[in-house]
């Protein structure tokens, strides 16, 4: 139970943070529009 896929729907690289890919885990913070489940911190 150590890997996991990147949540975004056809991507299939392991994910890194947030359930998300290193690239997506990046796109989402640039662009600030992902929801993250798998964590309640909250970023304002
Ligand atoms: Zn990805």
């Amino acid at each position: 139970m150590s890997q996991h896929i990147c949540s975004i729907a056809g991507c299939t690289h392991e994910a890194e943070e947030a359930g998300l890919c290193g690239a997506h885990f990046t796109a989402a913070l640039v662009h600030g529009a992902f929801q993250y489940s798998t964590t309640s911190r909250a970023h304002n």
